[in-house]
């Protein structure tokens, strides 16, 4: 069974995780939680799914990092310590914002608590439930001839591409979501929309369902506010891709083994 991991955050909205410096870096355990005391402002306990419990805690607004502490991004967790943490981290994460924002009952105006076997929180007076937020979005890459269709969003690094992805609409499919995507980000209209895999991405809250689908008519043209760029993309002039932790980038590395390349 794991150790038990503090998870302690700083009081960004990204939620970075401190730890104590090292190579790799060392979680914070259970045992370490006194000494920080002081600076804590919320936590809580995550159940974990073979029976055990992580805990998560947040630092005060205004409070500094403790000294001897390094705050990380949780998505690099991955690649220092492995996808197990990655996704406990994330799940700690997501149960510290369902506490902030679910300290008392939006029905009945009493202090909610943790609930004993679920993750969720619950009234105790009204027996109302709150839950975490999961906001389920698509995540597309369409082929065409051996090419694959990538754009530069603006918030994206200098030189990085990624396939398409969107938030589901309330009242859409996915296969909607996915068509409705993929015009409006790039004017491409698509058929033979099939299911690839799903990841949590807990950044803040998203659930990312992928598919792969195929080019119907129309060429590349971006929206110009969301996407900066959208072009076709073959084996032999890749762009800067996304982390290897993403189902962006397991999207793109499915097409290049099926194009007899690996990813670099
Ligand atoms: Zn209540």
């Amino acid at each position: 069974m794991a150790d038990s991991v503090l998870f302690l955050f700083d009081a960004s909205s990204e939620g970075r995780v401190l730890m104590t410096p090292g190579d790799p870096p060392k979680p914070l355990t259970i045992g370490d939680q006194p000494g920080y005391e002081d600076v804590v402002s919320l936590s809580g306990r995550v159940l974990r799914g073979d029976g055990a419990s992580d805990v998560w805690a947040r630092l005060a607004p205004g409070a500094s990092i403790p000294e001897g502490l390094v705050a990380l991004e949780r998505r690099v967790l991955a690649d220092l310590l492995g996808g197990d943490l990655f996704t406990r981290s994330g799940i700690a994460y997501q149960m510290m914002n369902l506490t902030v924002k679910n300290r008392f009952c939006g029905v009945c105006g009493a202090a909610m608590r943790d609930h004993r076997r679920e993750r969720a929180r619950e009234c105790p007076a009204c027996r109302a439930m709150a839950y975490p937020t999961l906001s389920p979005a698509i995540i597309v890459a369409v082929e065409r001839d051996g090419m694959l269709l990538m754009g530069h969003n603006v918030n994206f690094p200098a030189g990085r591409y990624s396939v398409l992805a969107g938030f589901v609409e309330p009242g859409e499919t996915l296969e909607q979501a996915v068509e409705r995507e993929v015009y409006e980000e790039s004017g491409i209209r698509i058929n033979n929309i099939r299911y690839f895999e799903s990841q949590p991405w807990p950044f803040p809250s998203s659930m990312m369902v992928g598919f792969r689908a195929d080019w119907e008519s129309g060429d590349p043209q971006p929206d110009g506010e969301e996407i900066a760029d959208v072009r076709w993309v073959t084996p032999d002039n890749l762009p800067d891709l996304p982390p290897s932790v993403s189902i962006s980038r397991r999207l793109i590395n499915d097409w290049l083994r099926r194009r007899g390349s690996v990813a670099s």
